[in-house]
């Protein structure tokens, strides 16, 4: 397999190629971790798909999340002005270096990007940079919080996710859930390709999918107090199956009455399920609990 450009190659193979991922592994004596979910990307026509669709050009400033062997980090730099890569098991960290060493517009840091704010690794510019990575699938709904509730918000994401989670992501109302409403607040989530199995070593037990987040400048519902707004949404949710009703009621310890004078004036009706309502229906439910104008 050759993945990327004919220009200066650091890690060859015998065929003169650039090595493949279990090439890689083997030349430096590794074997993938399950616990940090490394399932590791081959298929290069793939890898290009993923870079395509977040429409890199030399002025953008890109965040991966988990490089591991470094494939898809070296089609990012070859495209973008500049690429961060958080990678958070230390033998990955020690070796890209060396594996990269002919992309100079790359840097590696060792980390935990949970534990990163995401201003902090854009120093030298505005943070505003897209974010393109196979995720841990283990952290994916982790990532989307802390990245998209952050101040120094992306302003695109493209990530392959297990492509049950990408389906929930994008569900609308009748299958909404804490997480779509998290996601759909933010920016606006679509389903851009699906990766089998096979795509990757060594193959997960899922199917992935790879989304395209195109975040906004401000949330699409007039909400001004964000964490207000999730403590409702959040109580709605924490019932499951219940009517909102009594979800509301149990979840933010109002009595049911108020609740559901609330609900008739917000224009819904208190049998219905948190799953059904649409963002639109929880900012004009939130404004009528809150009493926020
Ligand atoms: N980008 C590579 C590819 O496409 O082949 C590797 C993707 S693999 C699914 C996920 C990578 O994320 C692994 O290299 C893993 O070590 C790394 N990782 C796991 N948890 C992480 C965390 N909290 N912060 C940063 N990297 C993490």
């Amino acid at each position: 397999m050759h993945i990327g450009s004919d220009s200066v190659f650091t890690e060859l193979n015998s065929a003169g190629c650039r090595k493949t991922v279990r090439q890689l592994l083997r030349a430096y004596n590794l074997r993938p971790q399950k616990g940090l979910g490394q399932n590791f990307l081959e298929d290069p026509a793939i890898l290009q798909r993923i870079v395509d669709a977040a429409e890199l050009t030399p002025d953008d400033s890109v965040l991966e999340i988990g490089p591991g062997l470094g494939t898809l980090t070296r089609l990012l730099a070859t495209s973008a002005g500049q690429v961060v890569a958080v990678e958070l098991d230390e033998r990955l960290a020690a070796i890209l270096p060396e594996i990269l060493a002919d992309c100079p517009n790359v840097e590696i840091i060792h980390g935990d990007i949970l534990a990163l704010d995401p201003a902090a690794l854009f120093p030298e510019r505005r943070p505003v940079y897209k974010v393109v990575a196979n995720l841990p699938y283990y952290i994916t709904s982790a990532v989307l919080r802390h990245l998209l509730e952050s101040p120094a918000r992306p302003r695109l994401m493209v990530l392959t996710l297990q492509r049950e989670v990408a389906r929930r992501l994008v569900a609308g109302p009748g299958e909404m859930s804490l997480l779509a409403v998290s996601v759909q607040f933010y920016g606006q989530p679509r389903i851009v390709g699906r990766i089998p199995a096979g795509a990757f070593y060594p193959p997960p037990q899922v199917d992935s999918a790879v989304v395209r987040i195109d975040v906004y400048d401000q949330p699409p519902v007039p909400v001004d107090d964000v964490e207000s707004f999730f403590r409702v949404v959040q109580a709605g949710f924490g019932q499951r199956r219940k009517q909102l009703r009594n979800a509301l009621s149990q979840g933010l310890g109002r009595p049911v009455e108020e609740v559901v004078a609330a609900l008739k004036r917000a224009g819904i009706a208190p049998h219905r399920r948190a799953e059904t309502l649409s963002l639109a229906e929880w900012a004009a439910l939130w404004l009528e609990i809150t009493g926020a104008s």
